[in-house]
């Protein structure tokens, strides 16, 4: 039987599946079996009623064994496809809703042409303007269940939530900048000083080199301190790892010799602030790098925000990726990262510690509500 829409015609959010399986094909309505009870259940938890939703699939049709690839001629969309994308894009358009969630890989790409339901649930993204949130299909829940914490996250984001933009950032300083932003948050945080002020930091590397170091402090605008410039030819792929291919050619200092010195004397002032300092996945990974390459010493972290979210929740993914979807309102700024382009890589050091920042006051008003602090901080 041909599955039909079911829903307000001016629905705030739609809710887009793949095609019906054994029991929409028996009743004709959408999500009327095991996935849609699990679908319904999530959303409840997060105060969404089904019935207030627009709820729609890819195809109308169930394809035999429920194997979506059925409607694929190889990689791509076989026409029947084809033509229920376009169909599905124009009653987006009509409904117009506040937020498309397109629910598994397949509704993803249906509407935004991106692929990695992985890499992009919980992000914000965009159709024709209107505001798109991916999750995981209900279906995936029930073989996964412990993924429907992460998807009930996602819901309620998608209707709490707005895109946040990129903030505004410093990229390719010149010595002045560095010293000069260091010097007004180190004024704000030094030692003497009543305010503590918190402030993140992240480095990039290549090799076991550091490439660059970000500052976010939520005040100033977010820095990237380069040290290495790249030729983007000068980086080659070995297996999943980037390497130099001639250091001399492709590779040189960002700073003259003099400039260097006084930009790494800089940092570790900031360090010495007594500014609360906060990183992912840096007590064990920058801070040594830091100390091997430059000496940079950082006595004391206030909040490994990784180590810190892990204490929280255990089961849960903790990459930095991860708390960005679920703590932030920013789109997706890791996938499709460019590594052989320097500035790419500066923007992308600058967001995870624009990130980290922000992750970090999340969950240390986490920890402190499950009064929990203690075990961490
Ligand atoms: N899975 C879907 O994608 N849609 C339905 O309607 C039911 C199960």
């Amino acid at each position: 039987m041909i599955c039909k829409d079911i829903g307000p015609p001016d629905a705030k959010i739609i809710l887009i599946g793949e095609a019906p399986g054994a029991n929409e094909d028996r009743t004709g309505i959408p999500f009327s079996g095991g996935a849609g009870a699990l679908l319904k259940q999530m959303l409840s938890h997060v105060g969404i009623s089904f019935k207030d939703c627009f709820v729609t699939n890819i195809m109308n049709v169930r394809p035999p064994s429920n194997k979506f690839e059925y409607f694929y001629e190889g990689k791509l969309p076989g026409a029947s496809l084809e033509t229920a994308i376009i169909k599905l894009r124009d009653k987006i358009e009509n409904i117009r809703p506040q937020v498309i969630i397109p629910l598994g890989n397949e509704a993803l790409k249906a509407v935004c042409n991106k692929d990695k339901i992985t890499s992009y649930r919980g992000t914000w993204l965009s159709f024709r303007d209107i505001p798109v949130l991916p999750t995981y299909h209900p279906a995936y829940v029930l073989r996964q269940y412990q993924s429907h914490v992460v998807v009930e996250m996602d819901l309620a984001k998608a209707v709490s939530g707005k895109i946040k933009p990129m903030p505004q950032m410093i990229l390719q300083p010149t010595a002045h900048d560095v010293l000069n932003w260091i010097e007004t948050v180190w004024l704000v945080n030094n030692k003497r000083s009543v305010v503590r002020n918190r402030i993140s930091y992240d480095i990039e590397t290549v090799g076991k080199h550091v490439r660059c170091i970000a500052f976010a402090d939520g005040v100033h605008r977010p820095i990237c301190i380069p040290f290495i410039r790249f030729k983007s030819s000068g980086l080659a792929k070995v297996g999943s790892t980037r390497v130099m291919l001639s250091t001399s050619e492709s590779a040189g200092s960002y700073w003259s010799v003099q400039d260097e010195v006084r930009v790494i004397d800089a940092i570790q002032r900031l360090f010495d602030s007594g500014i609360e300092i906060v990183g992912q996945n840096s007590i064990c990974f920058d801070a040594p790098l830091l100390q091997d390459e430059f000496g940079i010493c950082i006595k004391e972290h206030y909040m490994d925000t990784m180590h810190a979210w892990h204490c929280l929740y255990s089961e849960l993914p903790m990459g930095l990726s991860f708390l960005c979807s679920v703590l932030t309102d920013y789109a997706n700024y890791w996938t499709g990262k460019v590594t052989s382009d320097d500035m790419s890589e500066w923007k992308y050091n600058v967001m995870d510690a624009v990130v980290t920042l922000e992750v970090s006051y999340k969950i240390d008003s986490e920890l402190k509500g499950a009064n929990f602090e203690h075990a961490y901080i």
